[in-house]
């Protein structure tokens, strides 16, 4: 076990109240500054933009103290405890010690975007307002960008923009160490707004510790594990692959995610390229896979061996066989193991990482019934029934929840008067589908200035656990009988001791009383034609009383009828933008007439980059209707806003 003295007997993570982050990434640049054969790479930068090969550019460990101690430094002669500092840095190493300077100045970091990526700004308006940072860290090419940010407000509203590239390293010897402890806020993870404005939630150095080492312990990685990575630094799943080293001791090569889209065989380049060490981890959503899948193979007479690769975390978003298997078919041949794809599952309410397979295991795929799994149940269903069998539906299992953290399937109360979720559920069984409710020294503590949506979402009881709840729940040590859960939002089940997400709780379709999964309805509308661009569709509900004019089919809707009706729409496939809508709609609609017994109400086309995206490129499927109703969606408006964004 790595960080052993932070293991109590059972193996539970056990850190001490003035313990911070502060702390590990000072003994190890200290540990490199005392000996400089110790004093190894920590991070590699590799930046595409202006040339194909890639310029490269490397902190070592006493290079990274020396510029974060200044830019702390610096920050401790602006800012005072409880300020937020915002970084808006393009993807790099100025981002990365940008994020470690604020935190180590004792302050609260709160990682944001890049202010010169286009289609950011309602967003990026939308948080800096939520967190009011009175310093922005940025870089000198982008503080022109940063403070035309900041024009609009009055003078001295605006925070003060601090270029960390023209800080001298000598400021560092003027850094003092700030009086932390473990419950304090290290940073503000904003979730991916995929459902809502993005809400920052308050990660302590407690949370982010214990999470790092449940990453650690979860996925068999080690001091000399090595990474790469090109997801977004702005979101949880990439912030904490910059941590892993700082607080671990790996190594890791970090690219942005458009030189990732662009070409993909410059990740597996570089996952083939990092095989000094003692394996390579890296962390991508979904799609990933099957881009690198399809344009990530070397070229001809290119060498490639992946045999060094121990564990790609495949998560954030819902992970299909699909993806898995076309990368696994593409790359064995350069010598993958099977057990290198980690479906995993985690969100930024719990810092990041909830549950993934163990470092040995393959991952399981298994199929259920479709009416069984839309009525709760996971029926499992015999592999050799499985073929041309148009009600199995494929599901991915995430593994093991990690130590020192408890997921419990839960069926939330409902109070009688108000009709509301109560604060209160009832645990379920191995089997049945319920929201996925977590515990854990690695879930935040509160959603930064929302004290009621955070109670609802941070302080939830069970009211009944069951007699196999330390069965299902791996045990390391016991959940306090008044514990107080997260509701994660998200729908899941136990299989086999393996736990399942089946889907978003906002995002279920219920028509006529009868429940379907989107990404299901989804799945069906572009296997139905190939003129919809596969991921990109969204099925959701609309009240009648809602659907425009040209949805009712001539049909008169009281005003009072708000019975919810099922849309869907499509973006067109390259190659189908001139194609006649009308027979794309009947076949999308009959396909979902037959397999689910639903009728879909109106079925459109819209131009490629229509349906509402979160930053991170998650489907927003609530935005997409709000814009549906409101008449924005058939006018092929790109879409930046959130759905309850304040006008
Ligand atoms: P918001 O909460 O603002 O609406 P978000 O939930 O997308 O956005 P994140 O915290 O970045 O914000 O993402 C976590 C969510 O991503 C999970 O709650 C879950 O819905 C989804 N997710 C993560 N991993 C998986 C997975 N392996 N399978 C299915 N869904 C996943
Ligand atoms: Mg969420």
């Amino acid at each position: 076990v790595e960080f052993e003295q932070y293991h109590d007997a059972s193996g539970a993570i056990v850190i001490p109240d003035r313990t911070t982050l502060v702390d590990f990434v000072e003994s190890n640049v200290s540990a490199a500054r005392r000996d400089p054969a110790a004093d190894g790479l920590i991070y590699r930068y590799i930046d595409y933009s202006s040339s194909r090969q890639g310029e490269v550019a490397e902190l070592s460990w006493s290079d990274f103290g020396d510029r974060l101690y200044a830019i702390a430094a610096r920050l401790q002669q602006v800012a005072e405890r409880g300020d937020r500092v915002a970084i808006l840095a393009p993807q790099g190493l100025d981002y990365i010690v940008s994020f470690f300077a604020a935190i180590h100045a004792g302050l609260t970091a709160v990682p944001l975007f890049d202010p010169d990526e286009p289609g950011h700004h309602d967003r990026l308006h939308a948080v800096l307002g939520d967190c009011t940072p009175s310093v922005i860290l940025t870089s000198t090419e982008s503080a022109a960008g940063v403070r035309k940010l900041f024009r609009d407000l009055p003078a001295r509203e605006r925070p003060r923009t601090v270029a960390v590239d023209a800080i001298p390293a000598e400021l560092g010897s003027g850094w003092t160490r700030p009086e932390l402890g473990a419950d304090d806020i290290a940073y503000l993870q904003y979730t991916s707004g995929s459902t809502r404005v993005p809400a920052g939630v308050e990660i302590t150095h407690r949370n982010v510790v214990t999470n790092v080492m449940q990453l650690f312990d979860g996925l068999g990685l080690t001091r000399a594990s090595r990474g790469v990575t090109w997801l977004p630094l702005f979101h949880d799943m990439g912030l904490l692959t910059v941590i892993l080293p700082a607080m671990g001791g790996a190594t890791i090569t970090v690219m942005s995610p458009r030189a990732f889209v662009q070409r993909p065989g410059r990740w597996v380049t570089q996952l083939g390229a990092m095989s000094d060490g003692d394996g390579v981890f890296a962390a991508a959503p979904n799609f990933a896979f099957e881009h690198a899948a399809r344009r990530g193979l070397p070229r001809e007479g290119e060498s490639l061996d992946l045999s060094g690769v121990t564990s790609i975390i495949n998560g954030s978003e819902p992970v299909t066989p699909a993806s898995m298997r076309a990368f696994n078919e593409a790359f064995a041949p350069y010598g993958l193991a099977p057990t290198a794809i980690k479906p995993s599952y985690g969100m930024a309410e719990a810092t990041l990482f909830v549950s993934s397979p163990r470092k040995d295991d393959e991952a399981i795929v298994i199929h259920v019934d479709r009416e069984d799994l839309n009525k709760g149940v996971m029926t499992v269903l015999d592999p050799d029934r499985v073929e041309g069998n148009e009600d199995a539906i494929p599901q991915v299992a995430c593994g093991y929840v990690a130590p020192s953290q408890w997921a419990v399937i839960v069926e939330p109360g409902v109070d009688e008067t108000t009709g509301e979720h109560d604060g209160r559920g009832r645990e379920l069984p191995e089997g049945r589908v319920g929201e996925i409710w977590l515990y854990g020294t690695n879930v935040g503590r509160a959603y930064w200035g929302r004290p009621d949506e955070s109670e609802a979402t941070f302080g939830n009881m069970l009211s009944e656990r069951l007699p196999e709840h330390s069965r299902t729940v791996r045990e390391f040590g016991t959940v306090p009988e008044d514990a107080r859960w997260l509701r994660t939002g998200d729908f899941g089940a136990y299989v086999d001791g393996q736990l399942y997400i089946t889907g978003r709780v906002k995002d279920l379709v219920i028509v006529a009383g009868r429940n379907h999964y989107p990404q299901d309805l989804e799945n069906t509308a572009q296997d139905a034609s190939a003129s919809l661009r596969p991921g990109f569709v969204a099925a959701f509900s609309v009240p009648a009383n809602q659907l425009p004019i040209d949805a009712r089919n001539g049909a008169v809707i009281p005003t009072d009828d708000s019975s919810e009706t099922l849309v869907v729409v499509g973006e067109r496939a390259p190659g189908a933008g001139k194609a006649d809508p009308g027979p794309i709609a009947d076949a999308v609609r009959s396909a979902i007439s037959a397999r689910h017994g639903v009728t879909a109400q109106d079925v459109i086309l819209v131009p490629a980059g229509s349906i509402p995206r979160t930053s991170s490129g998650k489907i927003a499927r609530r935005a997409c209707k709000t814009a549906y109703v409101d008449g924005t969606l058939r006018g092929g408006h790109q879409q930046t806003a959130f759905p309850d964004e304040p006008a």
